[in-house]
């Protein structure tokens, strides 16, 4: 059966590759829409306005959070970010899958604000994998790494809030199980990962390797 074009909103540990997940999805066959965040943070390299952000001051992020022009907003990492209502909107009005590139307490927002939306969390295969992802990059400082990993930890004790759970272990197939998903309502095989082991892992990279990193960034 064709879904109704919902909102989907896909949640993961920093190192998943989530964005690249959501820009194939957009770019592939099938309506779907990127949502186009605001934020405060300052572009990264290659990044452009109004193409991966909407990247705005702090007083102009206020003024927006004032007037309810976000469908839920966010601070992250100590920066703002959120998702403007209209992107929402106009998505619906063309019957587009609008795809929501945002952190868990967006996706807790979105959840109770469109109730049908469809919450999707993106595992890593692993966080060897993870951890070389979130090196890999070399633009992040250790005490980032660390807090990232900080982060992990909650967002994947709340793997059981969401609707469903990929892996993003082969791209294509990742792709194909969201598609399968949103297009078909087909659920994905149960990944073989598991969150809680994850996080155990976790925490040992944080009591060891990254404990003096933690620290630095308190
Ligand atoms: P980054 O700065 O690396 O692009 O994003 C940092 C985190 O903020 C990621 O988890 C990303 O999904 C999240 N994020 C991006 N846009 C939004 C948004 O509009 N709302 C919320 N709540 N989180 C967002």
């Amino acid at each position: 059966m064709t879904q109704r074009a919902v909102p989907v909103v896909l949640v993961a540990t920093s190192g998943t590759g989530k964005t690249t997940l959501a820009h194939r999805l957009v770019d592939g066959p099938g309506h779907y829409v990127f949502s186009i965040s605001a934020t405060t943070r300052p572009p990264r390299p290659r990044e452009q306005d109004g193409i991966d952000y909407h990247f705005l001051s702090q007083q102009a992020f206020e003024d927006r959070v004032a007037h309810g022009s976000f469908a839920e907003w966010a601070s992250v990492h100590d920066r703002m970010y959120g998702t403007p209502r209209s992107e929402l909107d106009a998505a619906a009005e063309r019957g587009d899958h609008v795809v929501l590139d945002i952190d868990i307490q967006g996706a807790r927002q979105i959840r109770e604000a469109v109730p049908d939306a469809t919450l999707i969390f993106v595992l890593p295969p692993s966080v060897d994998i993870m951890m070389a992802r979130l090196t890999g990059r070399g633009t992040e400082k250790r005490e980032n790494i660390a807090r990232r990993l900080e982060s992990a930890l909650d967002e994947l004790q709340a793997v059981p809030e969401f609707d469903y759970v990929v892996v993003n272990d082969d791209l294509e197939e990742c792709l194909s199980d969201i598609r399968g998903i949103v297009e078909r309502g087909e659920a994905p095989a149960p990944p073989e990962q598991d969150a809680e082991g994850m996080r155990r892992v976790i925490v040992e990279l944080l009591e060891g390797e990254y404990s003096a990193d933690l620290q630095d960034s308190e």
